[in-house]
């Protein structure tokens, strides 16, 4: 939804300093949707090879925090980062090889933030992992 933006634009724009690892790591989560740390450490260093891992940590976590990146963390899985946010789509996991995509949630309706039953509580994102093997892993148990 953001994919063309500047990512120094969307840095400002949630008041966020511009800063090269910010940028590279913004840039990094829209090229590369559900990259894991490792990945995107790479993807970083490729074009800014002096950058520490703490920079990219930190910036990965200021960003997560300011709601440009959104975390996922499915359980037993190491955290992926994807810069789609704040349309409550879901994820399809791999169990296989961790491979994930996006399953997506009704835009403006999320009809999962009204579960049977709330517990009184005040819902505001509703995280559904569905689980399962993917083509590739699937091909390569049936050859
Ligand atoms: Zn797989
Ligand atoms: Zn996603």
């Amino acid at each position: 939804m953001v994919r063309d933006e500047d990512p120094a634009q969307l840095l400002r724009a949630v008041g966020l300093r511009v800063t090269r690892p910010r940028l590279e790591v913004l840039s990094a989560v829209h090229a590369h949707p559900h990259a894991d740390t490792g990945t995107l450490l790479r993807a970083v260093r490729a074009h800014l090879p002096s950058v520490s891992h703490q920079a990219v940590y930190d910036s990965l976590h200021t960003l997560t925090g300011a709601g440009l990146v959104r975390a996922i963390q499915p359980a037993g899985s190491v955290t992926r980062y994807e810069a789609r946010v704040g349309d409550n789509h879901h994820h399809v996991v791999c169990r296989g090889c961790g491979t994930m995509a996006d399953v997506d949630c009704a835009v403006g309706e999320t009809p999962c933030l009204h579960p049977s039953a709330d517990h009184d509580f005040e819902l505001d994102e509703a995280e559904v992992v569905y689980w399962g093997r993917c083509p590739q892993c699937r091909a390569a148990t049936t050859a």
